[in-house]
């Protein structure tokens, strides 16, 4: 078997410094690895939303489709529902995620559909640049709020949390060793998995210095404790100058959407009854 070229010829116009190429590159060495073990990446399917994150769809020699604004997630789902042994990924942004497609993200996670989403968190609109979005911080300024935004992020792993997602992590770009771990464990897990990652926008919102003097490892062990779990992802609410917990925060085992979709053969209908008489009658 000849490995493919993961990385396109395709002209790169992400910015210098941009938190983007860390996780192209995590994804490459992921899916690397995958067809090192003997995965097909022809039963691999990339969906990513609209943003500087969805060039990924460009940039990555693998099946993908360029979702419109906010619909990665249920193209991701129609996929997985049309053909379970694929392995879908999402690359979605925190505005594509948490803002315009917000409804469709929980209701993913409601199902427990098995794709891995993506969310390159840099809490900014970087491609019409620089707009606030739903987990940008209060007071942020930006092209629609040069006075700061009067409004509190939301916190999206509580979020996951209280839509019933099986496998919830957060990862930073600026450690590509736990982000790949986390990325792959994503994958491996078989329900919704979504990794909320602190993504560096080099150009309209570099939280470099916040992040690294705040970033700590959430340690191995039990993930399976709801309550824990919440407690966690309360600690840094993306507003707060706390510290900042990486990892994985919760993962259990669930039945997932597509098995529980029975597909039976379309029934013809019941010919007893008062229609049944009428249609007898009536042929
Ligand atoms: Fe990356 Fe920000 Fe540039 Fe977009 S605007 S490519 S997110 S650095």
């Amino acid at each position: 078997m000849t490995e493919r070229p993961l990385i396109t010829d395709a002209q790169n116009t992400w910015c210098p410094g941009c938190g983007n190429f860390t996780i192209q590159h995590t994804l490459k060495a992921v899916l690397s690895d995958m067809e090192k073990e003997g995965k097909s990446l022809d039963d691999v399917v990339l969906v990513t939303g609209i943003g500087c994150h969805a060039k990924m769809a460009d940039y990555l020699n693998i099946n993908s489709f360029y979702a419109i604004h906010g619909r990665a997630v249920p193209v991701a789902t129609g996929i997985k529902l049309a053909n379970k042994r694929l392995t879908v990924i999402c690359c979605v942004g925190d505005g594509d995620a948490y803002a315009e497609g917000l409804d469709h993200l929980i209701f993913a996670a409601k199902r427990n559909i098995d794709i891995t989403v993506l969310v390159h968190n840099n809490r900014v609109y970087g491609l019409t640049t620089g707009q606030y979005t739903p987990t940008s911080p209060l007071g942020f300024r930006g092209r629609s709020t040069p006075s700061g935004t009067p409004e509190y992020p939301l916190n999206p792993l509580e979020l996951m949390l209280a839509s019933g997602a099986t496998y919830i992590a957060r990862g930073y770009t600026k450690k590509m060793d736990q982000l790949n771990h986390l990325v792959r464990g994503g994958i491996g897990h078989k329900g919704f998995a979504c990794i909320d990652i602190l993504q560096i926008c080099a150009t309209f919102f570099n939280m470099t210095d916040f992040y690294n003097t705040r970033v700590y490892d959430l340690p191995d062990g039990d993930k399976g404790d709801f309550l824990s779990a919440c407690q966690k992802a309360r600690e840094w609410d993306y507003n707060s100058e706390s510290n900042i917990a990486l990892g994985l925060f919760y993962q259990r085992s669930f039945p997932t959407f597509e098995d529980r979709v029975i597909r039976k053969p379309v029934q013809k209908p019941d010919r007893k009854g008062v229609i049944g008489e009428f249609l007898k009658a009536h042929q």
